[in-house]
């Protein structure tokens, strides 16, 4: 096993992160919606899985492409990754003035509109030359050409300029993942309408977010995929669409028992004494808190000690929580906060339901305090 920052392991707490099935949710994903090529999206530190150690394991199973939404991610990837072949998509809007430095690290950033092409090349050397994905904004309306004189426009002044080459058209669904899937419909004839007019080659579009590659792969041009959830193996939907494939979930969220003591009746613990035992209760305290990431409002949660069920009781503090124990057992007892202990699971799905969030924010929220163990 491999510990990230070349951290020790001086508190016994960590994330598991599975690479391998990744690499097998990304060849899953792919031949479920067949697809040529997936442009993987590792924004966030690949959604809290670590964006080097997993662009390198895609690598491994021959995907070139990846995208994060800004320039520093996009700059930890290229100085990290060894091999110089990959693309780096900027997903966000970027401030224009930073040309030079996505220029210095090769990286592709989408643009929607003439006038940041305009100023860019107020910043670029007479042989510079810019990759560009142009962002179409069919109805998530964060950023992009938005009708079709406006792709037009920008098309043209792309294919005008020596500046700029277009490497991809893109456009972002805001629904893909709904039960109703009207918006969805309306979102895929604007940007059939609207590239076909401008011309522009099929093979350069990307659409498929997750919830499209996994709900809609019938329906859209498929032949390049633009998926983060579904690689870290969860339901990007709330409420859930069933899942017409089965993915792994890539995280494990594991903890030791530090000490346990027994509560006598009418002993309370934490801060606010929230809890107070009824009848004389076994708890244990576990070195995590929500300076790690585990949401203080997860106070109740299940958790797992030796393939069965407990519950945190007590408010969550920022490095420390209790939970309940059925039974004795030794300071070093591993538990399980997310992922599998035998047979029994915790989702990142249970926890984002039970926190009233979704699975990205549970997953993205945890922090750099907890190292990745691959
Ligand atoms: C985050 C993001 C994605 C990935 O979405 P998933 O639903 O996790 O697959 C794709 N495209 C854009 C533009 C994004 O911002």
């Amino acid at each position: 096993m491999k510990v990230n920052n070349s951290k020790q392991l001086t508190r016994p707490t960590w994330l598991q992160v599975d690479l391998a099935a990744i690499q097998n949710n990304a060849k899953a994903i792919m031949k479920h919606a067949g697809a040529q090529k997936m442009i993987a999206v590792v924004k966030a530190n690949a959604y809290g899985h670590g964006a080097v150690a997993v662009t390198n394991s895609l690598y491994a199973i021959g995907i070139r492409d990846f995208a994060v939404a800004t320039i520093d991610e996009g700059i930890e990837l290229r100085q990290n990754i060894t091999q110089q072949d990959i693309n780096i998509l900027l997903l966000g809007v970027q401030d224009v003035a930073q040309v030079p430095v996505i220029l210095q690290y090769h990286l592709t950033p989408a643009i929607g509109d003439i006038q940041w092409l305009m100023k860019a090349t107020q910043l670029m050397a007479m042989d510079d030359v810019l990759n560009v994905h142009l962002a179409v904004d069919t109805g998530m309306g964060r950023m992009g050409a938005r009708n079709e004189h406006d792709v037009q426009m920008v098309k043209d002044f792309i294919d005008q300029s020596s500046h700029f080459a277009l490497s991809g058209v893109f456009t972002h669904f805001a629904t893909a993942d709904d039960h109703n899937d009207a918006y969805y419909q309306q979102q895929v004839q604007k940007f059939q309408l609207w590239t076909t007019h401008a011309q522009i080659p099929e093979e350069l579009c990307h659409l498929a977010n997750t919830g499209s590659a996994l709900w809609h792969h019938n329906e859209i041009n498929t032949h390049t995929i633009r998926v983060g959830s579904a690689l870290y193996g969860f339901n990007p939907g709330t409420p859930h669409l069933e899942m017409p494939l089965q993915l792994q979930p890539a995280m494990a969220l594991k903890t030791k028992i530090g000490a346990t003591h027994q509560m006598a009746v009418g002993e309370s613990i934490s801060y606010g004494a929230t809890y107070t035992a009824q009848q004389p209760q076994l708890v244990a305290t576990l070195p995590i808190g929500y300076a790690d990431g585990y949401l203080r409002r997860l106070q109740g949660m299940k958790v797992l000690v030796d393939g069965h069920f407990e519950k945190v009781v007590g408010r969550i503090t920022m490095d420390q929580i209790l939970i309940t124990l059925k039974q004795p057992y030794p300071v070093g007892t591993i538990v399980t906060l997310m992922g599998y202990d035998g047979e029994q699971q915790i989702s990142v799905e249970d926890i984002a339901n039970y926190a009233k969030t979704i699975p990205h924010e549970v997953l993205t929220i945890l922090t750099s305090r907890l190292p990745r163990i691959y």
